[in-house]
């Protein structure tokens, strides 16, 4: 970590309006799950802006403790929600963590993660190629986008996917794809690392004739969805998973479990894919929905993301480990959720609580009911 310094500030540059618009109600801070769990202002939405602002008017020095309040911020988006002058904080919080990394400030953990990622093509650093069924096809109408955590960490989440398309009888392969750059671009790691990603997944897809590409992991098709958009144009349909099921809502066997969902944020906020796992989880035979009280938009964060799991992970913990406890006050046996990474970081919330319930991906679960 370099010595304390007042660092150049190219990223954050036109964001002068933004940070100045904020009015410092604080509104943001009673959603940040961040803020929740620290009781730090500074590292609270409005802390965030003021400090960004700070150092972009070179007012401050970035040091340690400058980086710890902008990297505790998992990217959940729910400030923006809350906030009545619109403020685009993740924009701000993505843009300083830019120029932070530009200044050479920033976590051990982060650099190896994108290290890691740099050298092997996903962030675990996995250099065993791990392949699935479907993945030598030459060519398909729709590709699944495995994503590294479902691949690396959670085969039973790639194989049950695998195992619905086939149920499903889809025209359909496994891709062999790179990291879609969704973790390095979070933790500010500069754009040009991220689109070379993109090149080689779009270069892959567009060599395996694929028409619509389908994901289990929220992050990934947030960055098909949003992110690569900005920097190409896509010639092939992108669709969660849960989106795929509520079109074609197969017939499921009945389930005598009271189930609740956990919105993703990359998911929810952020493509507003709210109704189609719902639809998906009401069409259970026998089993009762039940919604926790911040759901849909308003949906708290599960803690893993933005980088914060790696630097900080006794926040990430605990922000789950309190998501896990509002999935129990309703005594629901089940706590589906959308993404892998989400699965991950509530089941060391689950952990941490020595909570009962039981936590799966969504289509693990539809996998054993068809
Ligand atoms: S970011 Fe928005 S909600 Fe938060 S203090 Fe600024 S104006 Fe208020
Ligand atoms: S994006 Fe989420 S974690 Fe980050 S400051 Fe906003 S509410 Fe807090």
């Amino acid at each position: 970590m370099p010595q304390a310094k007042k660092i150049e500030t190219k990223s954050t540059w036109d964001l002068e309006k933004e940070m100045m618009t904020c009015t410092y109600c604080g509104f943001c801070k009673s959603v940040c799950p961040v803020f929740d769990v620290s009781n730090w202002e500074g590292v609270g939405p409005r802390g965030k802006v003021i400090l960004a602002y700070g150092l972009r008017e070179k007012e401050i020095p970035a040091d340690e403790s400058v980086l710890e309040r902008i990297y505790q911020c998992t990217t959940c988006k729910n400030c923006e929600r809350r906030c009545p002058s619109d403020i685009k904080v993740v924009d701000i919080v993505e843009s300083i963590r830019k120029d932070l990394v530009a200044n050479d400030f920033m976590y051990a953990s982060h650099r190896a993660v994108v290290d890691k990622l740099l050298q092997t093509g996903n962030p675990y650093g996995e250099t065993k190629k791990v392949t699935y069924r479907h993945q030598d096809k030459k060519k398909a109408k729709v590709g699944y986008f495995v994503g590294c955590t479902a691949r690396y960490r959670f085969p039973s989440i790639t194989n049950s996917t695998i195992s619905i398309l086939e149920k499903l009888g889809e025209d359909f392969l496994v891709l062999d794809e790179v990291c879609c750059g969704s973790t390095i671009q979070r933790i500010g790691w500069p754009d040009d690392a991220v689109k070379k990603l993109l090149e080689k997944n779009i270069k892959h897809i567009e060599e395996k004739g694929v028409e619509k590409v389908v994901f289990t992991c929220a992050g990934c098709y947030k960055m098909f969805k949003k992110v690569y958009p900005k920097y190409t144009k896509l010639n092939f349909e992108v669709k969660h998973m849960t989106e795929e099921l509520a079109e074609n809502l197969p017939k499921l066997k009945p389930l005598r479990k009271k189930i609740t969902y956990h919105d993703p944020c990359h998911l929810g906020r952020y493509c507003g894919i709210y109704d189609e796992p719902r639809k998906i989880l009401k069409s259970i035979p026998e089993a009762e929905f039940a919604e926790m009280e911040q759901n849909k938009a308003t949906a708290m964060c599960c803690g893993g993301g933005g980088g914060l799991r790696s630097a900080f992970p006794e926040y990430a913990k605990e922000i789950a480990a309190r998501r896990v406890a509002q999935a129990e006050s309703l005594k629901a046996d089940m706590l589906l959720t959308s993404c892998p990474f989400c699965v991950t970081n509530l089941s060391s919330g689950k952990d941490k609580k020595g909570a009962k319930i039981d936590i799966k991906d969504l289509v693990e679960v539809v996998d054993q009911l068809i």
